[in-house]
């Protein structure tokens, strides 16, 4: 039984919701010689899409999840929209508060800023990223690839590296993957690695050989330029000699070890766009195509009952 209102973070899920949203989203997932699964639960609900920052895959996989289950859809362009004109994020919330919405995913530039809204509308939020804190959806669409691949999400070495400092995936990737009893590193240079991240229980090191060392999951993390505000790494070139993933950096993990990436991608930065395409070893495409049956997972539990 899936107790929660919203999905505001990993943070709020314990294992057995983590399991149980995995094992919905697995009924979703497409094999490449089966249709799409659609349904008609969420029919009769609205969901709105707010985007507050720029997003491909995640607006759209939302945008699919909910028409594959029969919601009535709307992306709102936040860029046009009254934010322009000076509106809070708050009148905005309560504005489409009042058209009755039963879903609202929700992204935005600052952390915290989707829980403050989730405390001002009626409706069930989503957050599809808030600033450095959480993107849940991609940690449990990660994970389903990872189980799915691995046959299981306990126990596996899971290396995470390059510009933790900056990013919701890492976070929210390192609460579930913690959770579920797994053993992370993270592994990028000091000034990329937030303060005091030992704390949540994993290694640090700013070595690829020794981060990578027989990891069974190799996850890459994009260098996030609109977040930096100073000179946290020397160039482009010298950060993809140290930590740009290449054949030479993988062959330290395990034979069978994984490739992943959320993307978008910076090809010859943090990933030899060899390595991304190489079927063998790469799953970055399976994650996208679970992105969107996570996404179904999460929202017709949290529609359920709203109908
Ligand atoms: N797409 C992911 C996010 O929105 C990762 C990234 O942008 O690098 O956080």
């Amino acid at each position: 039984m899936f107790e929660h209102r919203h999905l505001l973070g990993i943070e709020h899920l314990k294992p057995s919701d983590i399991t149980a949203i995995l094992d919905r989203a697995d009924t979703f997932a497409t094999t490449p010689d089966s249709r799409a699964v659609r349904k008609d639960s969420l029919a009769g609900l609205t969901q709105i899409n707010m985007f507050f920052e720029n997003s491909t895959r995640t607006q759209a996989s939302f945008e699919i999840a909910g028409k594959r289950l029969g919601a009535d859809v709307m992306n709102m362009a936040m860029q046009a929209s009254s934010i322009k004109k000076g509106e809070t994020l708050i009148d905005t919330a309560l504005t489409l508060n009042a058209m009755h919405p039963d879903l609202l995913v929700v992204r935005h530039p600052n952390s915290g800023a989707v829980a403050l809204l989730a405390q001002k509308v009626n409706c069930a939020v989503i957050n599809a990223g808030d600033g450095k804190h959480e993107h849940p959806t991609q940690a449990l669409l990660d994970a389903l690839t990872i189980r799915r691949r691995k046959g299981r999400l306990q126990r596996l070495t899971v290396a995470i590296c390059g510009d933790i400092a900056h990013s919701r995936v890492a976070r929210s990737n390192i609460m579930l993957l913690g959770k579920m009893e797994n053993r992370v590193r993270l592994v990028g240079p000091r000034t990329l690695m937030p303060p005091g991240i030992e704390k949540f229980g994993v290694e640090v090191t700013d070595d690829m050989e020794t981060g990578l060392k027989d990891a069974d999951v190799v996850m890459m993390l994009r260098l996030q330029r609109e977040r930096m505000d100073g000179g946290f790494i020397p160039s482009e070139r010298e950060y993809y000699h140290r930590f740009g993933l290449d054949a030479a950096k993988l062959s330290h993990a395990k034979p069978d070890a994984i490739v992943m990436h959320p993307g978008p991608m910076n090809r010859g930065v943090e990933i030899d766009g060899e390595i991304a395409d190489d079927i063998n070893r790469s799953v970055i495409q399976e994650q996208v195509e679970m992105g969107v049956a996570v996404r179904m997972a999460v929202l017709e539990m949290l529609g359920e009952g709203r109908g």
